[in-house]
Parts: structure tokens; sequence; C-alpha cells
């Protein structure tokens, strides 16, 4: 903050709030807010009715519950020092609602977005945290592994969706946060909503699932064929592999975000299919299923030691196939190391 030149951090729904709180906001029309001045101790304002089920940290933060005829606007604003123009940093998910009327209550002030401050914090994992992440990858792997063994043909991709849905959830997530099932021609599109398309021979399916276990995240992409895959299809599995390998060996500590990108981009690039892959190659993972440090093109940052991002090159030629793989990765001093260990070979089902 004081390198920011942040006067006051204002924290409501998202990730910051319990990544530094322990206490996760319910999304309501009734604030909560969590109030920390650089220069002084934090309060959080919460709904009266919420109050119980803040677990007391004072070694943290006091809890300020208001009352549902207060004004949790005027109690924040006062708390962030209204009268001196204090310059704020305000949660990037924040209702717009309540930023207008802080924006009211606070004319002086000048708002940017917390993540300035808290992403690039969020972003390097501490040990338990990558311990999480690995727990997670474990459950999703082995919903991968199992699928391999499972019959395709014949299955919409809704009721294919339902079982990764079901697999994780049987496998300890508490939550199953998307499955994306893209089969056939849908399979060039890489959010494809899974619908009622029937899975039939031939058929690449890309499979991308993931969910949350004790608060952090999975996500992990295995690309499927029903019976023997297309020459077309056989031929970018080849050479988006190859991609995925060489962007994983890149991610070392010191190396560019981007420059993790341009590798799996050449790889792709060489072999004829660069107008194909239309996506950057990762994303940060942790409390949220997307955050930073993204692997794309013009992020200069380099990795450090404890940054977990997904490695997810794919190639999706329009009316005709696709395909992506996607692992976790976390740079380490030792070099990258995947959290995904699933087989990631195209796998071939009924
Ligand atoms: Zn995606
Ligand atoms: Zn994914
Ligand atoms: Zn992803």
């Amino acid at each position: 903050m004081d390198e920011l030149g942040v006067d006051v951090l204002l924290l409501s729904v998202g990730a910051d709030l319990p990544y530094f709180t322990g206490y996760t906001a319910m999304p309501l029309e009734r604030l909560t807010m969590l109030v920390l001045p650089r220069d002084g101790e934090a309060t959080l304002v919460v709904p009266a009715l919420e109050a119980p089920r803040v677990e007391e940290r004072p070694e943290a933060f006091t809890a300020r519950p208001w009352a549902e005829t207060e004004d949790p606007v005027a109690i924040v604003a006062a708390l962030a020092g209204a009268g001196s123009a204090p310059r704020a940093a305000i949660g990037d998910r924040t209702w717009a609602t309540f930023l207008l009327g802080l924006q009211e209550a606070l004319p002086q002030t000048a708002f940017l977005p917390a993540s300035r401050v808290t992403a690039p914090l969020r972003a390097v994992k501490d040990a338990a945290e990558i311990d999480a992440l690995r727990a997670a990858a474990r459950v999703v792997d082995a919903v991968a592994l199992a699928m391999r063994e499972r019959p395709f043909a014949g299955r919409t991709e809704a009721d294919i969706a339902r079982e990764l849905v079901d697999r994780m959830l049987e496998g300890g997530h508490e939550r199953a946060n998307f499955a994306i099932v893209a089969s056939g021609p849908n399979a060039a599109s890489p959010h494809h909503e899974p619908g009622d398309r029937v899975v039939a021979a031939g058929d690449p399916v890309v499979c991308d699932f993931g969910g949350t276990m004790a608060g952090y995240c999975s996500d992990i992409t295995r690309t499927f064929v029903v019976g023997q895959p297309s020459g077309e299809l056989a031929d970018i599995y080849e050479v988006l592999f190859r991609a995925q390998e060489e962007a994983v060996r890149t991610a070392r500590v010191g190396v560019s975000c981007e420059a993790v990108d341009a590798a799996a981009r050449t790889v792709i690039g060489a072999a004829g299919y660069g107008d194909y892959f239309i996506h950057r190659t990762g994303h940060g993972i942790g409390l949220e299923e997307h955050e930073d440090p993204y692997l794309v093109s013009g992020n200069a940052t380099p990795l450090a030691a404890g940054h977990a991002f997904s490695v997810e090159p794919g190639i999706y030629l329009p009316g005709r196939c696709g395909a992506r793989i996607e692992d976790i990765v976390v740079a380490t001093e030792h070099g990258p190391e995947r959290l995904n260990e699933a087989p990631r070979e195209l796998a071939v089902v009924g």
C-alpha cells in the first residue's frame, strides 16, 4: 500500500477478503466491507444478521456490525477517513452500487482497483496453498483417468458433463465450478456449453472441468476420441502435445509469462496452425479459477517461485474439430512442477 500510495484498502465480495481474513462475504444488497487503513486498525463492517458467521480474529480486525436502519456506506466512509481525501484501493468485485455510494460520500477520493495491491500477493502461493491445489488436482486427475474407461458414444454432451460433476463431488470437491464437454465440431469452441449433441464414432471430445476443494480450485482439460482419430485430429494432437510440453518446460522461475505463451505458440505456429490457437496459454489459479499471473503476450511479469497457473494450449478448426491439453503447473526453484499427472495422450474411448 505504501509503495502504491494507497491510504486505505476496501474489500467486499470476492476472494481478497477471505484470503486476508478467512471470512467470505455474501453477495448481498447489504454491504460487507473490510476497511484497512495503511496506518491503523482494520475494521470489518458487516450486516448485523451476518455477524454471527464472523469468526473473531482480534489480532487481524474488529467487527463493526451495522443494524438494518444504519447506512453502511457512511460507516465505511467515516472509517476510511472522510474529510482527508484518502487514496482508496477497492476490491475489484465490489458491487458498482457501493462504489457509486462511496464516490458520493468521499468526493475527493481517488479509487483504484485493490488487485494492484492484492493480486501480486495472492499470485505467490505458500506451501499450504500448493498442497491444497495439489489435493484438488488429484481429484480431477482421478476423474480424467476414470473417463478413459467410460463409454462416450451414444451419450449427450450434457450427460457426460453431469458425470464429470458427480465424480468431482464424489472425489471430495465441495463445489464443481464448470464442466465443458465439447464434441465433434463443437470441440472447435473453447468454452462450449455442453448440450444435447449425441457423441458419435470418430468424434473428438474436449473435457475441461474443475471445482473447489478446501477453498482452492482445480482445472484440467483432456481430449478424448471415440474410436480411431481422423488424420487431421491425430495431426493437430501431435502438435498440441509438443506445444504443451514445451510451454511447461519453459515455465521456470525468472522467465516471463509471455515467454511461456510464446513457447506454445511457436510450436503451433511452426506446424501451420497458428491462426487456430485463439486464446492465451494460461491463467493463474488459487482461490479463484482465473487470477494472476496470466500467460499472455504483453505480460512481461517474470515467474516467481510459488506462482501457480494453467498451461492450456488448444487448436480449434472451425466446423471440423479441436483439441486442448491443460495442466496446472507451479514454478519452483527446482523448475516447473505439474500438479496434474493424468495421462495427456489422446484417449481412445468407446
Ligand atoms: Zn477457459
Ligand atoms: Zn480448464
Ligand atoms: Zn484453465
